[in-house]
């Protein structure tokens, strides 16, 4: 099995690290991912703009690694055709997005932008994101076998798979949810910080983790609020109908 792992919080962050770890346990892996931080781009491509690929050193034995100066979106589409060319991936992995890509977050999701251009070309794809906290030991714990039972399931031709995994420790943890939707709320709450400056006002977006223990239907939040892995689907806006994934 072939898999491009990319991500949207940038080659340098540590998600990507342990996913192309992981993913070099299932098969061969290529990493192809933004220079920069892109949180937050959903499926976004670069137009009217020069890209760069550069070649990394990843401490991954076996896997060779590259940046892109675009987006999630464009390391799949450029990776797919100018780094992989005809060594078509079996499978595009996502992340591990540092936060939550549950309820609404799934929407400005660059991580779920990246797997989504996966399966515009016809590979199918998983989605990665754990809570933000320094230790996710229920990801170490489940990442692996999850990856193996949804390409045992898969074929998914209009969806991609959303996994999240909650930032509690493993005996906290309950198991795992499958089949979740994606919650009518946000689990981070987004507020803007103001600052003064001479030149006025400025807005940083601030996520806040959500306290209220307000949901107990079968989404994705009220999954990890309370302490399982939420796996799930995430529909393509585009795709209406179930296409043949070309293999
Ligand atoms: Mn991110």
């Amino acid at each position: 099995m072939r898999i491009l792992v990319t991500n949207d919080d940038g080659i340098e962050s540590e998600g990507i690290l342990r996913l192309a770890s992981m993913a070099a346990e299932l098969g061969e892996v290529w990493v192809v991912a933004p220079e920069i931080q892109c949180s937050g781009m959903s499926h976004r491509i670069s137009v009217k703009r020069k890209l760069r690929i550069t070649e990394r050193g990843l401490p991954v034995p076996g896997v060779r690694a590259f940046s892109v100066s675009g987006t999630p979106a464009d390391c799949v589409k450029l990776g797919l055709q100018h780094i992989l060319r005809d060594q078509k991936p079996d499978y595009v992995f996502s992340g591990i997005n540092d936060g939550y890509n549950a309820g609404f977050d799934i929407a400005y999701s660059g991580t779920v932008g990246a797997a989504m251009e996966g399966l515009l070309n016809g590979i199918p794809a998983i989605a990665f994101s754990n809570e933000h906290v320094d230790k996710n030991e229920v990801t170490d714990h489940y990442m692996k076998s999850l990856a193996l039972e949804m390409i045992e399931k898969n074929p998914l031709y209009d969806r991609i798979w959303n996994v999240n995994f909650p930032g509690c420790t493993l005996e906290e943890c309950k198991g795992v949810l499958w089949f979740r939707r994606p919650g009518k709320e946000s689990f981070y709450q987004a507020r803007y910080a103001v600052t003064e400056t001479p030149e006025g006002k400025e807005y940083e977006l601030m996520s806040i983790p959500s306290t209220e223990d307000i949901y107990a239907d079968s989404s994705d939040l009220s999954a990890l609020i309370n302490r399982y892995v939420s796996v799930g689907t995430v529909p393509c806006s585009v795709i209406r109908h179930p296409m043949r994934v070309k293999t």
